[in-house]
């Protein structure tokens, strides 16, 4: 019997045909700019967010980092929301690579508002504060069980960054969710956010690999970075074909992603031993359990046994998280296996 991974969209492996995509790519040596299909998913991918220019990095927390330091001042500040995946899940890299203080704000499943932000920009006029040089949103939001902004809000937070001449960053390691989920136009993104990492890595299927995308002359800076950050690659045009495959085939069908999940928490609501759950708005469902009928390590446990993968995600919380390599027949066996329990 096939195991049937849930723990994250990161577990997927590359198709025959992503493989063959792969192994069909022109390459050449990225370090020297001469690699034609990094160049391609980089074009491709900012005319897509409407913006000029984009950076291909083997991570997500590469693109952050780099979005982060580029664009902080020395001593400054950046608002997040408290457990957001670049404070939470990037080793202190604000801390370390960027050198500047975080400002955490508390999110309704990790979306902050317009009004939040606002009341969390340092005055100017007072030796006392960091400078507040960067505000980052999350969407859709890792540890909010895979929520989704609203434009509307996405819009106000922006207006709010233009009137204080703050950069405004998008960890969209899961943004293509975000807007099949919500049907947003990803080319306004573009007008809204200063740069915007995005990962192929996740829903998309691709093996590795994550892009940031921005102005041209912010991209420059963090291909500087990039470099002093030990991520200039060579014949990475390998990868970038997955990355390109993954765009060309792997987004609408994220769709099935989000319908499976929503099945996944329809069988997990009427379960005695199930306490709350985050509903899902695309890949990712977050639940807590009584641990008073059934702990969260005999959950997994039992579970693994019948070769089913999950994620405890601290206390009494478990992830499960679905993706290209969950099909419909293994969700019935998930909803069978969590039903017996
Ligand atoms: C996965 C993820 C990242 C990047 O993670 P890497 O493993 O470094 O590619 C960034 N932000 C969010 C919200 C993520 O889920």
């Amino acid at each position: 019997m096939n195991t049937i991974d849930l723990r994250s969209d990161t577990v997927t492996r590359p198709t025959p045909a992503m493989l063959a995509a792969m192994q069909a790519a022109e390459v050449g040596d990225d370090v020297y700019d001469e690699d034609p299909t990094v160049r391609r998913l980089e074009t491709e991918l900012a005319a897509r967010f409407g913006l000029a220019a984009g950076l291909f990095c083997p991570s997500g927390t590469m693109t952050n980092q780099l979005a982060i330091t580029a664009h902080c001042a020395p001593v400054s500040e950046v608002i997040c929301e408290a457990t957001a995946h670049v404070y939470l899940w990037e080793v202190g890299g604000i801390m370390h690579h960027a050198r500047a203080s975080v400002a955490l704000l508390p999110g309704d499943r990790g979306r902050l508002t317009a009004a939040q932000i606002e009341g969390a920009i340092r005055p100017t006029n007072n030796v006392h504060y960091p400078t507040t040089s960067l505000v980052c949103l999350e969407n859709t939001h890792n540890r909010g069980g895979g929520s989704c902004y609203a434009w509307e809000e996405m819009a106000a937070i922006k207006q709010v960054c233009e009137a204080h001449k703050l950069p405004l960053h998008l960890d969209g390691a899961r943004v293509f969710n975000a807007l099949v989920a919500t049907g947003q136009d990803s080319k306004a993104y573009g007008q809204l956010f200063d740069s915007i990492s995005v990962c192929l890595s996740k829903g998309l299927g691709a093996p590795v690999g994550s892009v940031l995308l921005g102005s041209a002359e912010f991209i420059q800076k963090c291909k500087r970075l990039r470099k002093l950050f030990g991520g200039g690659w060579r014949q990475a045009g390998y990868l970038a074909a997955a990355g390109l495959f993954a765009l060309e085939n792997n987004v609408a069908r994220l769709a099935d992603d989000h319908r499976r999940a929503a099945q996944l928490a329809e069988a997990l609501r009427p379960l005695p031993y199930v306490a709350e759950i985050l509903e899902p708005e695309t890949n990712l469902l977050i639940f807590r359990l009584d641990e008073s009928r059934l702990t969260v390590a005999d959950f997994l446990g039992r579970l693994e046994a019948q070769g089913i993968r999950a994620s405890g995600f601290g206390g009494s919380w478990v992830r499960f998280v679905t993706h290209l390599d969950v099909s419909d027949d293994m969700v019935a066996r998930v909803i069978a296996a969590v039903a017996a329990l």
